[in-house]
């Protein structure tokens, strides 16, 4: 399954990804951006929000399975 990942080292917490796609991106604690575990995400506004990121930093993980959005190191 793949699933959306946000890089949170450099993420700027701008909230675009938030405001276009809701039910997956969600801030936490005003401080991270967690992705929701969701069984399919909306391939269309993930899309959108990966277009709109400014840091680049939200992609598809391909492999997926279980993962919360983290850095991978
Ligand atoms: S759009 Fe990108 S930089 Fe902005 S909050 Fe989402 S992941 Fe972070």
């Amino acid at each position: 399954m793949k699933r959306p990942v946000v890089d949170l080292r450099h993420c700027k917490m701008c909230m675009a990804c938030v405001e276009i796609c809701p039910e997956v991106f969600r801030c936490v604690d005003d401080s991270y951006i967690e992705v929701v575990d969701l069984e399919i995400y909306p391939e269309k506004l993930v899309g959108e929000a990966i277009d709109c990121c400014p840091c680049d930093c939200i992609y598809w993980d391909e492999n997926e399975s279980q993962r919360t959005s983290s850095s991978e190191l």
